[in-house]
């Protein structure tokens, strides 16, 4: 195993303080390189995950997060080191998820402006005064924190996501235990590691490393965890809710989608085909917010279809770390299996497959995948299942009722994307799009870190996450009537 400096061979449980082994290790793989893993992890027993869970609350009830200031100031010293961090961040991170590493050292970036942000929310925890309608007695509504924060996160944005969930949940005064995916232990290592030198009191924030099924249902199902967010497949978060739920614990989820990218006559070809390209293979295509539905009118459809392809061909695929590759590999075997599996049904189901759709090899032993553009109807698996790959569809439509119509057919409603330059169509797609994110002329992905993130339908349930609207979450509000 190749070490690169600052990264250990073993990571580590972050309990209570201090960090802890297990008797049970995993693999981080490297999909860029097979011959060259990451390195080991541990995987946590129902104890530790209970040790975890019962740090997390002694430290809440001894009101170990009770001081703003405090709070403020450990955000911005994780901040402040992620961002000063980003280059060996962002390689980490794009040897363990295959990211390019331009788009990993990004992600890094926005990871440490995610704790900036909340650094200053902490000192805004917004309040309000009433006078009661009785004499005498003044009304003050507080937010207060809800206590420990089950954090559960996917593999496909190892930094930004854990960051999102746990940046706001300190900021609001709650303790943490966050269990990652399975695949990116060295990411949620290493921010551990960051926030361990950050002056938070012992217990505050808590890293369980382990499998889904046990340390994460353990997590969800534990009386002692208030609240649980939530980020990954709708399968495994349609579980997570009804656990949470029937406990009656808080619950956020942010699930999958299959975001339509809309094209009408009038867009500017080159800004449309930035965007389809961008939103559609970009890391991968491994983005909950990706492109996988371009939705074209038949005016553009031709030159549309014929400028993809030439984009396409022009693309590289490669190591992640190597200069100049646009797509990385594709996470791990399993990923890559599905997504060619997908390629075939396409195929049966009647598809034409344009462009790619084919396993590569390169140099180094990895996951490599061809992106792979489909011309397909809108009823067809391929068009209506998230495929969390670097495959799209690429539809007719007659007219823009007709495209909006074909938009928002789909169980999901996480983010849809119109290219046009007419402001009328714009306007209307904006009100009429039954999502939670809508993009004007810009990729479906690519989202900024201080405003609202979240979805409709299928895609998401419970309180928006991200900027000052995370509150809603993070928080439970008191009235206290106060009479002199
Ligand atoms: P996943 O559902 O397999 O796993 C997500 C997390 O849940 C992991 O940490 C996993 O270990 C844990 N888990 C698994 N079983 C569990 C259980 N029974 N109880 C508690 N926790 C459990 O998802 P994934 O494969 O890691 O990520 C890919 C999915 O994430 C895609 O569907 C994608 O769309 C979605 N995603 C959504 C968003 C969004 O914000 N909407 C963002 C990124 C990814």
């Amino acid at each position: 195993m190749k070490r690169e400096p600052h990264v250990p061979t073993l990571f580590k449980h972050y309990l209570n303080g201090g960090w802890e082994t297990s008797a049970t290790v995993g693999l981080s793989e490297n999909p860029s390189d097979l011959d060259e893993p990451v390195g080991e992890y541990v995987r946590a027993d129902a104890r530790q995950t209970d040790s975890a869970i019962e740090a997390a609350s002694a430290a809440f009830r001894e009101g170990s997060q009770f001081n703003v200031a405090r709070r403020a100031e450990a955000l911005d010293a994780i901040g402040s080191e992620i961002l000063a961090r980003k280059t060996e961040l962002g390689r980490l991170l794009a040897r363990e998820e295959g990211k390019a590493l331009p788009e990993a050292i990004a992600e890094a970036a926005r990871a440490g402006q995610i704790f900036r942000f909340f650094a200053g929310e902490a000192l805004r925890i917004p309040g309000e005064h009433r006078s009661s309608v009785r004499s005498n007695i003044d009304i003050d509504i507080t937010r207060e924190p809800v206590g420990v924060i089950g954090v559960v996160t996917p593999w496909n944005f190892p930094l930004a996501i854990p960051a999102w969930k746990i940046a706001p949940a300190l900021a609001y005064g709650n303790c943490v235990v966050f269990k990652p995916a399975e695949l990116v232990p060295g990411c949620a290592w290493a921010l551990a590691d960051i926030i361990s030198r950050s002056g938070l009191p012992a217990g505050a924030f808590n890293l369980v490393l382990g499998s889904g099924r046990q340390a994460g249902a353990r997590i969800v199902g534990s009386p002692l965890v208030q609240a649980v967010s939530f980020t990954g497949s709708v399968a495994t978060g349609s579980g997570v809710l009804q656990a949470a739920v029937s406990r009656q614990a808080k619950v956020q989820l942010e699930m999958g989608g299959k975001n339509p990218l809309v094209v009408l006559n009038d867009a500017d070809l080159n800004t449309a085909v930035d965007a389809a390209i961008n939103g559609a293979y970009f890391s991968t295509g491994q983005r909950c917010t990706a492109s996988s539905r371009l939705i074209v009118e038949a005016g553009i459809y031709e030159r549309f279809v014929e400028a993809m392809m030439a984009r396409l061909a022009s693309l590289t695929v490669d190591h992640a770390l190597k200069k100049g590759v646009d797509i990385g590999p594709v996470v791990d075997e399993r990923q890559l299996k599905q997504n060619l599996d997908y390629i075939a049904i396409g195929r049966k189901e009647g598809a034409e497959l344009l462009c790619g759709g084919r396993g590569l090899e390169r140099a180094t032993r990895g996951h490599f995948m061809e992106p792979a553009l489909f011309a397909g109807a809108p009823d067809m698996r391929i068009a209506r299942e998230e495929i969390f790959g670097p495959v799209a569809v690429v539809m007719p439509a007659d007219d823009y009722a007709h495209a909006l119509h074909l938009a928002n057919d789909t169980p999901f409603g996480l983010c849809a994307g119109i290219c046009t330059q007419s402001l009328k169509h714009a306007r209307h797609f904006k009100r009429h799009s039954q999502t939670g994110m809508v993009m004007v002329n810009l990729p479906t992905a690519g989202v900024d870190f201080h405003v609202p993130f979240g979805g409709t339908k299928a895609s998401s349930y419970g309180a928006r996450e991200q900027g000052a609207y995370a509150a809603d979450f993070y928080t439970t509000i008191k009235t206290a009537y106060v009479a002199s």
